[in-house]
């Protein structure tokens, strides 16, 4: 090989430069909607086809592209927004680096329309490989179309690096989230082949949050305000009892730009602090007026990063601006950080009142007694006392098995165990894991012809789901189904649950519906099966929570029939210990 340094041809600098821009379908559609904005656009429609691998479609009714300058606005360099350094620093529009469509040219097939207003007719440009192949004189409404066809088809490197289209498409709307929050003066459509994803006409600001996040966010916002001499900070924080683990919208804009900034986010985290449930993330929605002057957006390709000449001061703003906001409106801290998890009540004992306690004993227990004859030498300490207390308690139902019915060879030991008893046997089995394990198989094994049966709700549950919520119910309802829900989707952000599993208790069904959405759905394992896994072991640990009441013998005994016929009886689905045997051999050797 030789060592001559040799120039890059442009096609191939092109598509090194694209690497650091358009890494997938999503960031395509970022760069052509911002042109759309800096075109002035009112209306901008988004079709896609396989999440953007095939087709990609903007259609824009901004001001146009002149007929010679189309081909130029494909070059490297080549903008209409800046002219010289000094106007790097005074940017009020989206681009100015002009590679965007140079970048997207140098990996896919384009074809172009464009009418600007003072020309009566408009202009259709084909690009392949960069390079122009036809250009002809068109009938078309003012305004610009750009058609970007198989992406990366010429880097396949990149194709391949390309996740799911499921994941795909979740990247697109997500960027469509982050412009059109920040314009809410645009109409946003988003087409996937010929089904309608996300319509945004020209709303407020809180309801264009709506449109996307549903009323849940909607309803629930502290609005948050405060000017200085060099910034404006204005937006909305999320009340800190809707926040969630997973999935909190959280928003910065830098002059309706998106940016993210770990730094600012530390703010609002140290003002939410003592206000949210342990893991969960504040939510917000905030939008920074700063003189251009003052930012350098030019330090990353895709410019979500800018720098601050004031970082530290804006902090300091944003950080009492928000705790002003969250402390006018009267937010006090309602959850205790410091109270042990192990004895919150479950979910459906949330409305129920509380029961006194009763002290229960045993009048007819003797520690001594005769059943207790292992502790003859009067040094009775505490330990052995417990010991002798536990083997007592076994030995009574152990004493009756020969008189009595069948059904007391298995009984429930601090309504937490079952014990089941048979001729070698002492096999002691953990309800709640044992009931996971029962959910869980019986999930996994359903199928469109083997569905887990529904039952109706007299009162069908409506749940204000965002687009990206609604977005997983659509992709998985099919399995939703098979598990037994039965559901109808209203509206873009609306969801009607008209039937339920059996197994789900009613007063669970909201709340299983959400954390069936909070699960890891959208990671990308996208197979079927792996995602009834992640379905059932949600629901596993949903339905069965702690279990404190004692259940009567009918349900013990099926409670240990099901266990057994589980392929898997002995661990959870969790990977813990369901059942603990004693042999005969074990308790003899313990004797020795
Ligand atoms: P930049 O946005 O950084 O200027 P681009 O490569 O994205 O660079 O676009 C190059 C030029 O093409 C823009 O400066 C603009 O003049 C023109 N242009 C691109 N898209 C549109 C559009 N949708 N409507 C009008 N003009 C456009
Ligand atoms: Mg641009």
């Amino acid at each position: 090989m030789s060592n001559h340094i040799l120039m890059l041809p442009q096609q191939v600098a092109n598509q090194i430069a694209a690497g650091e821009v358009i890494q997938r379908p999503a960031s395509a559609i970022k760069e052509l909607i911002e042109n759309a904005l800096d075109a002035k656009a009112t209306h901008i429609q988004v079709l896609i086809k396989q999440a953007g691998k095939s087709l990609i479609k903007i259609v824009d009714n901004g001001s146009g592209i002149d007929a010679e300058d189309f081909e130029l606005a494909f070059e490297r360099h080549a903008t209409s927004k800046i002219k010289n350094i000094d106007d790097l620093f005074n940017i009020y529009t989206k681009g100015f680096r002009g590679e965007a469509l140079a970048s997207i040219a140098a990996v896919a097939q384009i074809e172009a329309t464009s009418r600007t207003e003072s020309s009566s007719v408009g202009t259709l440009l084909v690009i392949e490989g960069g390079k122009s192949t036809k250009k002809e004189t068109i009938a078309t409404k003012i305004g610009t179309s750009i058609a970007v066809k198989n992406l990366f088809f010429n880097t396949p490197a990149r194709r391949n690096f390309l996740k799911s289209n499921h994941t795909e498409k979740r990247h697109i709307m997500e960027e469509i989230y982050r412009v059109a929050i920040a314009h809410c003066d645009v109409r946003f459509d988003l087409k996937d082949n010929v089904s309608e994803v996300m319509q945004l006409p020209i709303a407020t600001l809180k309801i264009r949050l709506k449109n996307i996040f549903g009323r849940k966010v909607s309803d629930n916002l502290l609005e948050v305000k405060s000017e200085t001499s060099f910034a404006k900070i204005e937006g909305y924080v999320l009340k800190p009892k809707y926040s969630r683990k997973k999935g909190t919208p959280q928003y910065f804009f830098v002059n309706k730009r998106f940016i993210r900034n770990s730094y600012l986010r530390h703010a609002i985290i140290t003002a939410f602090q003592g206000l949210l449930p342990e893991g969960h993330i504040p939510g917000y929605f905030i939008f920074f007026d700063i003189p251009p002057s003052k930012l350098d957006i030019n330090i990353h390709p895709t410019k979500t990063e800018i720098k601050f000449e004031e970082a530290e001061n804006l902090y300091a703003i944003l950080l009492s601006t928000i705790k002003h906001s969250l402390g006018i409106h009267q937010v006090a801290p309602s959850i205790d950080f410091h109270s042990d998890p192990e004895w919150k009540l479950p979910y459906s004992y949330k409305d129920k009142d509380p029961i006194k306690p009763v002290i229960k004993h045993d009048s007819n227990y003797n520690p001594f007694g005769e059943q207790n004859t292992a502790n003859h030498s009067g040094h009775s300490n505490y330990e052995e006392k417990k010991t002798n207390r536990v083997i007592s308690s076994m030995l009574k139902p152990l004493n009756t098995i020969d008189s009595e019915a069948d059904s007391k060879l298995t009984f429930q030991l601090f309504s937490k165990f079952i014990v089941r008893l048979t001729t070698d046997n002492m096999i002691i089995i953990d309800r709640q894991r044992a009931h996971q394990r029962i959910v869980y198989d019986q999930i996994m094994s359903t199928s469109k012809t083997n569905r887990i049966p529904s039952q109706q709700l007299i009162f069908p549950i409506i749940l204000s789901l965002s687009l990206e919520q609604m977005q997983i119910i659509k992709e998985f309802k099919e399995i939703l189904e098979n598990v037994g829900f039965r559901m109808n989707i209203l509206g873009d952000t609306s969801l009607q649950i008209l039937g339920a599993p059996q197994l789900c208790p009613i007063d669970q069904i909201r709340h299983t519906i959400e954390k069936i959405i909070d699960s890891d759905l959208n990671l990308e394992s996208k197979e079927n099966n792996q995602v009834s896994k992640l379905i059932a072991e949600t629901l596993a640990k949903e339905w069965t929570g702690r279990n404190t009441e004692s259940i009567s013998e009918h349900a013990q005994l099926e409670l240990v029939d099901q266990l057994f016929r589980c392929n898997d009886s002995l661990v959870s689905p969790f990977g813990k210990r369901i059942i603990f045997t004693f042999d005969r051999e074990y308790l003899i050797k313990k004797f020795d």
